[in-house]
C-alpha cells in the first residue's frame, strides 16, 4: 500500500504511456481496449457492450485498486532502475519480486506476504494481457522465484523479534498494579522477564527453574550481590562440557535488577508457603477497617491487568484516582509492602528456607485472584506471557515469543560491545553462527541495498 504523498511522487516518475493509462482509471489499465474495438467491428453495439460490462466485472473493485497500486509500484521501480515496465523483461520482474520479498518492516517482519507478491506478479500479468502482450510472469524465472519465496517463508517461520533493553523496559512498564490481587503476578513476571533476558534462558529452562536452582552470591570483583542460576545440564547440553550456571549481576536500577526482583518475589513466596494465600492477601492489603472488603471486580485480573490502555491512560492529562486497584483507606501501609522503585532491596537478602531441596517452582502458576499454584508455569505459558506484555506495550505480539528474551540478550549484549565469546558463554551457545544471526537481526536494513529501491 502506498502512502498518498509517496504515490503522487511515484506518478511523476512514471513513463508517459503508463501515466496516460492510469489517468483513465484502474479499469482502463486492465481491459484490452483494442480487443474491444475488434469486437465492436464484428458484433453490434449491444452485444459488444454486454461483453465489455462482464469483462469489467470480472475483477472486484478491491482487486482493481490493488492491481493499480501494484502497477504503480512496479512502474516506479522500473523508472528508478532504468527498466521498461511494459512490455517487461521477465528477468526484471523476477529481480523486482525477489527484492520485494526481502523488504522488511521496521519491526523486522517481511513487508509483503507471499500472497501479496503473487498478486503483484498477477497485476503485471493483467496489464500485459490487457495490452495484448504475452505475460512475462509465465516465464520460468518468475515462476521459480515465486516458488522459492513461498518455500523460504515456509521453512523459515517469521524470526521472532528480540527483546532489546528498551523493549524490556516497555514490557516492564506493563506490569500489573502493586497491591492485592495483582502484586504476586507483578513480582513473578518482573523476575521472569529479567531472568529470561539477562540469563538468555530458553522458555523451557525458565519454566523448569526451582528455588533450589537460584542463589544470591557476592560478586567478588565489586562486592555487589549477584544471582546465580543453575540449569540442569542434561536439558541443554547432554555432554556437560558447557557452563550450566548463569550469573546475573545486580541491575543499575532496582526496577531492572534481577537480584531485587528475586528477593521481592521470594518474600511473597515465603508468606504464601507459611500461611497460605489469605495471609498473602493480608500481607498485600492496606491494614485498615476497609481491608477486608473484596477487591473491586475490574482489578482481579492477574492474567490481564490494566491492559493496553495502561500507558495511554498514565500519560493522559485526566486526573486519576490514586490507585484504582486498592480500596480507599490509608495507602502508606500497602505502599510500604510494595518494593521501592528507587532503593535496591537486594543487599538485604538473606537467603530463603524454601530452597531446601523440595523443588518449589520458581515460577508457579498464579490465578487471576492472586492465588499461587503449586505447579510451575508451562513453557508455553512463558511464551504467552511475553506476548501479553508485548501487546500491552503496543508491540505486535506475533513477533514475540519465549525465545525473544534469549535472542534479545544476544542482540543487546552485542550492541553493548560484548564479544561473541562472552555472548556465547552466557547464552550457552556452542555455534557462533547462531549468535551472528541474532546480532544481524538488530538491524536487518543496515548495509542492505533493498533500502535504496524505494519500494
Ligand atoms: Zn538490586
Amino acid at each position: 500500500m502506498e502512502h498518498p504523498g509517496a504515490a503522487s511522487q511515484v506518478v511523476d516518475r512514471l513513463p508517459q504511456l503508463v501515466r496516460a493509462r492510469l489517468d483513465q482509471g484502474p479499469r482502463s489499465v486492465l481491459v484490452d481496449t483494442q480487443q474491444l474495438l475488434a469486437v465492436r467491428a464484428r458484433f453490434d453495439a449491444e452485444q459488444s457492450e454486454s461483453l465489455a460490462r462482464y469483462l469489467e466485472a470480472s475483477q472486484s473493485p478491491n482487486t482493481l485498486r490493488a492491481y493499480r497500486s501494484d502497477w504503480l509500484a512496479w512502474s516506479a521501480w522500473c523508472a528508478a532502475e532504468g527498466r521498461q515496465a511494459l512490455p517487461a523483461d521477465p528477468l526484471d520482474v523476477a529481480v523486482y519480486l525477489a527484492a520485494a520479498a526481502d523488504t522488511r518492516k521496521p519491526t523486522g517482519a517481511p513487508a509483503f506476504s507471499p500472497a501479496t507478491l503473487e498478486r503483484k506478479s498477477a497485476a503485471i500479468a493483467a496489464v500485459h494481457a490487457a495490452n495484448g502482450l504475452p505475460s512475462p510472469t509465465r516465464s520460468d524465472v518468475v515462476r521459480l522465484t515465486l516458488r522459492g519465496i513461498r518455500r523460504t517463508r515456509r521453512t523459515q517461520p517469521t524470526r521472532k523479534r528480540p527483546v532489546l533493553l528498551h523493549t524490556l523496559e516497555e514490557l516492564l512498564a506493563g506490569l500489573p498494579n502493586p497491591g492485592w490481587p495483582t502484586e504476586p503476578a507483578r513480582r513473578r513476571d518482573q523476575l521472569l522477564l529479567l531472568v529470561g533476558f539477562a540469563g538468555a534462558l530458553r522458555r523451557s529452562e525458565l519454566a523448569a527453574l526451582t528455588l533450589d536452582d537460584v542463589t544470591v552470591d557476592t560478586d567478588l570483583t565489586t562486592g555487589e550481590p549477584l544471582l546465580l542460576v543453575h540449569l540442569a545440564s542434561t536439558k541443554t547440553d547432554p555432554t556437560g562440557i558447557h557452563e550450566q550456571r548463569v550469573a546475573l549481576p545486580r541491575g543499575q536500577r532496582p526496577h531492572t535488577c534481577p537480584v531485587c526482583a528475586f528477593a521481592n518475589w521470594v518474600a511473597l513466596l515465603e508468606v504464601n508457603a507459611a500461611n497460605g494465600s489469605t495471609a498473602l492477601q493480608h500481607h498485600l492489603t492496606p491494614q485498615s477497617p476497609t481491608a477486608a472488603q473484596p477487591a473491586a471486580p475490574q482489578t482481579s485480573t492477574a492474567t490481564q491487568p490494566a491492559a493496553p490502555q495502561t500507558s495511554a491512560a498514565a500519560q493522559s492529562a485526566a486526573p486519576q484516582p490514586p490507585t484504582a486497584a486498592q480500596p480507599a483507606g490509608p495507602q502508606s501501609s500497602a505502599a510500604s509492602r510494595s518494593p521501592s522503585t528507587t532503593v535496591h532491596t537486594c543487599h538485604a537478602y538473606q537467603g530463603t528456607h524454601l530452597a531446601n531441596g523440595s523443588a518449589h517452582p520458581l515460577f508457579p502458576a498464579i490465578t487471576k485472584h492472586g492465588h499461587l499454584g503449586t505447579t510451575p508455569i508451562s513453557g508455553r505459558a512463558v511464551a504467552e506471557l511475553v506476548k501479553r506484555y508485548a501487546a500491552r506495550a503496543g508491540l505486535d505480539p506475533a513477533l514475540f515469543s519465549g525465545h525473544s528474551l534469549r535472542a534479545g540478550f544476544a542482540t543487546q549484549a552485542a550492541l553493548g560491545g560484548a564479544s561473541d565469546r562472552e555472548i556465547m558463554r552466557q547464552g550457552r551457545w556452542s555455534n557462533p553462527r547462531t549468535v551472528h544471526r541474532y546480532i544481524r537481526t538488530a538491524n536487518p536494513l543496515e548495509d542492505n541495498a533493498v533500502t535504496k529501491l524505494g519500494l
